[in-house]
This record gives structure tokens, sequence and C-alpha cells, in this order.
């Protein structure tokens, strides 16, 4: 029978040698001594084995007066805490996780992205602080990455369009969010966050697009395992590809006959709709196809051809491993198998050859670690986002 280690002393010891370096309370092992109330020879031997596993590392020689220096002790970079949030247009999901993957602490917050940025940023900015304070044990975190639904300049640390998230075009949000909480912030497009996470899902990919398929339609690309943002950040945003499929109704761009005019979430509920004679939303149509009504077969049939047909002119250009479809539309297999018809058609053989076309096996998890992935490279971490597992987040997952 194995032994039971769950209240072991050396365990035990071991969490409080990382609690209070994480925390700053302890810089040296002369500081664990007093703090531990423990022998010279037990904590060298603790802090010896915390080493050897890679979760401490010993930083050397500090600077000191007189006598001989203590040395330096910091948590190892994988053990690092990191800050995620992953915003829509009404919901946002928010955590703090550690570089190696383990989620400390998960929320969804309802929000409404129309009330403008001020509103919407105090309001997650009080809740990060408020999850900060009841994880203090994990210390702060080294930096943070925020996605959004709209193109990004990321250099800039803002949302580059007026079209989308009305009222947060240019206004500073990585620079509010840096001085509120102390840390670098970066600030990604949500699609390219998701393109991000499941690539790393993927150790065996190097070239893979993800599609986020919901309210809006956002394309993220992975070049060589590494997020293409693009000149202008705007790689892979085709919502306002035009083609003559595709009508002429008035697109929030201002042009008309916008992808996004026909396939958004929006507007495949507006054409809902209009075939059943009565107001209806996305989930109304996904629940008709599950239940093979043919007239939502035949819509979903129609929007996932002209999806892929727009796929299979990145993917020709790009030639990946994976397209990989998220968001609410790609719970639809009506949908998917049309996206997949369309780019075989579409495509030359060696460019659909090996292409693997499926569901992001991340889910809605991609996003979240692609923020944690992209957090950790703006700290300078590594990252094993990777393995930040469903379970673990839907554990601990706190919804409110
Ligand atoms: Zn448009």
């Amino acid at each position: 029978m194995p032994a039971d280690t769950t209240h072991s002393p050396r365990l035990d010891i071991h969490r409080r040698i990382l609690d209070l370096v994480r925390t700053g309370r302890a810089r040296t092992r002369s500081d664990l001594v007093a703090l531990l109330h423990a022998s010279a020879s037990i904590v060298s031997l603790r802090t010896r084995e915390l080493i050897d596993s890679g979760e401490l590392i010993d930083t050397g020689p500090l600077s000191s007066g007189t006598g001989r220096p203590s040395r330096g002790l910091a948590l190892a970079s994988s053990e690092r805490t990191l800050l995620a949030a992953d915003l829509g247009t009404y919901h946002a999901r928010i955590g703090l996780a550690k570089a190696h993957g383990e989620v400390i602490d998960l929320r969804t917050l309802k929000i409404d992205s129309s009330s403008g940025p001020k509103k919407v940023l105090d309001l997650l900015c009080a809740t990060i602080e408020e999850m900060i304070a009841d994880n203090i044990n994990s210390g702060m975190p080294a930096a943070g990455c925020i996605g959004l639904p709209a193109p990004i300049d990321h250099k800039k640390g803002w949302v580059d369009s007026s079209s989308r998230l009305r009222g947060w075009h240019h206004f500073p949000i990585a620079d509010l969010f840096s001085a509120r909480l102390g840390i670098p912030i970066a600030i990604e497009n949500d699609a390219d966050i998701m393109a991000l996470g499941e690539h790393l899902e993927h150790p065996e990919l190097q070239h893979s697009i993800t599609v986020k398929a919901g309210g809006s339609i956002g394309v993220g690309v992975v070049i060589d395992s590494r997020l293409h943002r693009g000149a202008t950040g705007a790689a892979g945003d085709i919502v306002h590809v035009r083609m003559p499929a595709f009508g002429d109704l008035p697109c929030a761009c201002g042009k008309t006959g916008c992808l996004d005019t026909v396939l958004s979430g929006l507007a495949l509920a507006r054409q809902w709709s209009q075939a059943v004679g009565s107001p209806q939303d996305l989930e109304d149509l996904l629940n008709a196809d599950f239940n093979a009504d043919s007239a939502a077969l035949d819509l979903l049939r129609t929007a996932g051809s002209r999806l892929g047909e727009a796929l299979s002119v990145i993917a020709g250009l790009l030639n990946p491993d994976a397209v990989f479809i998220g968001g609410r539309l790609s719970t639809s297999e009506t949908f998917l198998a049309a996206i997949r018809a369309a780019l075989y058609t579409n495509c030359h053989p060696l460019i659909t050859k090996n292409l693997l076309i499926e569901a992001t096996s991340a889910g809605i998890d991609a996003a979240f670690k692609g923020a944690v992935a992209s957090a950790a490279s703006i700290a300078g971490l590594q990252t094993s986002s990777p393995h930040v597992s469903s379970r673990t987040i839907t554990q601990t997952a706190r919804d409110f």
C-alpha cells in the first residue's frame, strides 16, 4: 500500500518554503531559518531538494556590507503567476495561472462592451485585484495578456478599429491596466490568442489556422509555431472579404457585401429568423441543426461552404498543417463538414493532402491558454501552456 504523503512534513515544508519565496517574504536561506523556526541544516536540505526538482533557483551571492554574502533564492520561472483574460462582447473570462500550466483561479464575468472601455475595464481591474488578493500566496502576476474581439495594435496596446467595439478605438487599454496593476500587460486579438492556445495543444504541428466562428468570425494564423499578426495586426481578418455570392447587405465597416454580413452569428440568426418567421438567435439555429431540421441544415451548409471558400485562399497561401474551427458554430457537424468539403474542392491536392480540418480540441479554453502563453512571453518566461488541461480549468472555474 503506498504511503500517504498528503500530510508529509517534508512536503509541507517544501510548500511553505515556496510560499515564502513566492510572496517575497524570504530571499535567502537565513530568512527561511528565521521564518520557519527550523534548523539551518533542515532548510539547506529542503531548499536543495526544491532546486534539484526545478521549483527554486539559486540566484547567487547577494551584495552585503561585511562578512560572507548570503545566496539569493527565487522561484523558478515555471512557478511564476500570470494573468490571462479573454473578453467577448458580453462575457469575460479572467484567470490566474502558473507558467507551467496550473490554473490558480478562473472566473467568468458578465460585461457589456457597448458601455465603453472605462466602465468595463474598471470592472475587470476590480475583479483582477480581488483575485490577486484571494490568491495572495501565489504572489503578484509577472505579466498579463488580455484578448479582445477587435483588430488590435499590439505595439500600442489598444483597439485599432472604429467599427468594432465602438468607443474603444485607441483607448489606452494596456497602459491603463499596467499602471493600475503595476505589471506589463499585452493586448491581443481574441482569434489570435485562440489560435496560439490551440496550436500549443498540438506540439507536433508547425503551421496552423484557427477560425473563431461565433458572434463574429475571426481567424488567427500561427506560422513556425509563432503567432503571425501581420504588418498592422490584421492578419487573418477575413470578415470584410467581399465576394459576389455574399450579396450587398451593409456592413459595420461601412462597405457592403462583406463575409461578416452573411456568416457572423448575428447574420445567421437574422437569416434563421427570416426562415422561421419569428425572432431567433444562434442557439435556436444550432438546436434546429442538431434536430436535423432541413432548413437549418441548408443554412449552415451554405454558411460553412462560404467560409471554406474564403479559407481555401488562406490555406493555398500558407499551406498549413491544420485548420481548426472554434467558437459556437464549431459545435455544428453540418457546418464543419461543409467547410471541409469546400477546402477539398477549392484547394490544390498538395494543400489538402495531410491537412487536418477539425473543431478545436481546447474548445472554450483555447483563448485562455493562448493568453497565458502570451503573458509568459512578455514576462520572458518559459511556458507549458499545452499542459493547461481542460479538467484543471473546469475544476478551478468560479462563475458569478
Ligand atoms: Zn465589412
